[in-house]
């Protein structure tokens, strides 16, 4: 397994094999991987000539208040989980190579970045645009894998990609669960056993309101306020019934829309969404 720490060897590299007609697949992840993770380098392991995983925890995109210091980082364990899903090179920059003093350049996508996660994390994702371009940059991938359970951050990955001309193909993957339902995070670490049980409510609440739309209730309102109210026992950061492809909130189910939640158990914010066609 080779890895990288700065840009200019990750991108000799990927010139190499990029100049050899082998094509390069970029997983970009903050690392702690589980099996989400694990699916996104999969999928790359099968399609790419060469799979980089890139494990950067992005200050960019923690508030000073939120959980940077704290985020779990466990750089050998997600070695071994790579190498085992296929992955031939990581790139893991430290914070001063990728924002040395002085550093002044951030990328916004108007609109899609400013509601759901972006109104309680106003900085998110800036942070996120911000590193994923630096990161595209570097690696110079052909192909880059993202999960469906960043839902907002993929439809922005793929704006930004589109608007800038970044020539990277975006492959998304669904998000992967355990056997009950919780979507996989590497913040789930954080919860206790009983925040864990609570946290169970998300995708029961999701779950429920898929089933109403797959019953045919097209009332977005009806179908959100009964979402919500399953959320018990957390704090209900939004829920809200949006467009797939822009993100805005439908008053109707009338083509394809995604139901997406975030809500604070205990300390630990959880996200997560389902899309349903319409
Ligand atoms: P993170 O390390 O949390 O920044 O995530 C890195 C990538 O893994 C992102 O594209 C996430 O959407 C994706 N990811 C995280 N959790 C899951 C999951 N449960 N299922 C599928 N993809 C995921």
């Amino acid at each position: 397994m080779k890895i990288f720490r700065t840009p200019g060897e990750m991108r000799r590299w990927s010139f190499e094999q990029r100049a050899r007609g082998k094509s390069v697949g970029l997983v970009p992840t903050m690392g702690a991987l589980h099996a989400g993770h694990r699916a996104l380098v999969e999928a790359s392991a099968a399609r790419d000539d060469f799979t980089v995983v890139s494990i950067f925890v992005n200050p960019a995109q923690f508030a000073p208040h939120e959980d940077f210091d704290k985020y779990p980082r466990a750089f050998e364990g997600d070695c071994r989980l790579i190498e085992e899903a296929g992955a031939h090179a990581i790139y893991a920059p430290d914070a001063a190579t990728m924002y040395p003093e002085g550093y002044a350049t951030y990328i916004e996508v108007k609109g899609l970045q400013d509601g759901l996660c972006g109104k309680t994390r106003p900085h998110f994702f800036r942070g996120v645009a911000t590193v994923v371009t630096k990161l595209f940059n570097a690696v110079q991938p052909d192909r880059a894998y993202f999960g469906l359970k960043d839902g907002q951050q993929a439809v922005i990955i793929q704006r930004m990609t589109k608007d800038l001309d970044l020539g990277v193909e975006i492959v998304t993957i669904p998000t992967v669960r355990e056997a009950d339902g919780l979507a996989m995070s590497s913040r789930n670490a954080y919860l206790s056993r009983e925040e864990r049980e609570r946290g169970l409510s998300l995708s029961r609440a999701l779950f429920h309101g898929q089933a109403l739309m797959e019953a045919g209730e097209r009332d977005a309102a009806r179908i959100v306020e009964e979402a919500r109210a399953m959320m018990t026992d957390m704090k209900v950061d939004y829920v809200e019934l949006v467009d797939a492809a822009n993100l805005q909130p439908v008053d109707r189910v009338d083509g394809p829309v995604m139901l997406t939640m975030a809500a604070f158990v205990g300390n630990t914010r959880l996200i997560d969404n389902i899309k349903f066609k319409g």
